[in-house]
């Protein structure tokens, strides 16, 4: 289930339910702290980054033992979270699973409950920057080949998209930005705006519009999401904005 971005108030009530019912919560420890007010009486699983496979697999040893689970992940569990591994886990080992209110005989019944993702948490405190087309791409190179990466980058700059940017650096991964920002500005501006959200509706939570052209500069670490507006986004005060195009069509196109 989706944690949403971080604070209690943006995460779902039907995610709340499922907390509550939940007998086990599995998670990493970080989104794990982020919940501790609303964990009473669960037991808590919580392992550390990169522990991924070890974590799904708990919690599918744990439904199929009958017991209610909630694998918690952050945003939304279904961007770049837990319910694609829990189910590929799932189709290697054979499993039957299935709604909650299925009739078919099940290993265990799953339920995928959706959070508000990063990217729209981010896009919210910058404005309206995904009014228009938009590709979210992660430049974790660590489960995608680096040229797959660049070969999307690549073609949602070259097809005018809003480019959403997740796991943008981290310490080991220090480079992968700037490369990322130079493939770019063969094809826009260098002063297209850009917005970056570091820890949207967490504690510390920052917000910077700058433009492409100063993107390397900027503070940006594994908890910052980065939004590159298209060749008609523009910065208004302290917002970004991606027309949608109902102003050319309305007022200016009438004329
Ligand atoms: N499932 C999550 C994404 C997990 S990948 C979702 O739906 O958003 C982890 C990446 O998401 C981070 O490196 C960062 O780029 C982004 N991210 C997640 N939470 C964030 C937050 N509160 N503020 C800014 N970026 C965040």
């Amino acid at each position: 289930m989706s944690l949403g971005p971080g604070a209690v108030e943006y995460l779902a009530p039907k995610a709340q339910e499922a907390l509550k019912a939940a007998r086990v919560v599995v998670g990493y420890q970080t989104y794990i702290t982020l919940i501790t007010s609303l964990l009473t009486h669960q037991e808590v699983v919580a392992t550390g980054m990169q522990g991924e496979v070890k974590r799904c697999q708990a919690a599918i040893d744990r439904a199929r033992a009958g017991q209610w689970v909630a694998l918690v992940s952050g945003g939304d569990a279904g961007i770049y979270g837990m319910a694609g591994l829990v189910l590929e886990l799932c189709a290697v080992q054979g499993l039957k699973v299935g709604q909650v209110d299925s009739n078919d005989e099940l290993d265990f019944s799953l339920e995928v409950i959706p959070g508000i993702p990063a990217l729209t948490a981010g896009a919210a405190l910058l404005g309206a920057p995904l009014m228009h087309d938009f590709a979210a791409i992660s430049l974790s190179d660590l489960l995608t080949p680096w040229e797959i990466i660049q070969r999307r980058v690549e073609a949602a700059a070259q097809g005018d998209f809003v480019i959403v940017l997740y796991n943008p650096k981290s310490k080991k991964r220090d480079w992968q930005l700037k490369a990322v920002v130079e493939l770019v500005l063969r094809y826009r501006e260098p002063l297209t705006p850009v917005g970056l959200v570091r820890r949207a509706r967490r504690a510390g939570e920052e917000i910077i519009v700058t433009t492409l052209e100063h993107l390397p500069k900027q503070p940006v670490d594994m908890q910052t999401i980065i939004i590159v507006g298209n060749s008609q986004s523009f910065q208004y005060g302290p917002y970004l904005v991606t027309p949608r195009g109902y102003l050319a069509k309305y007022q200016v196109g009438d004329q």
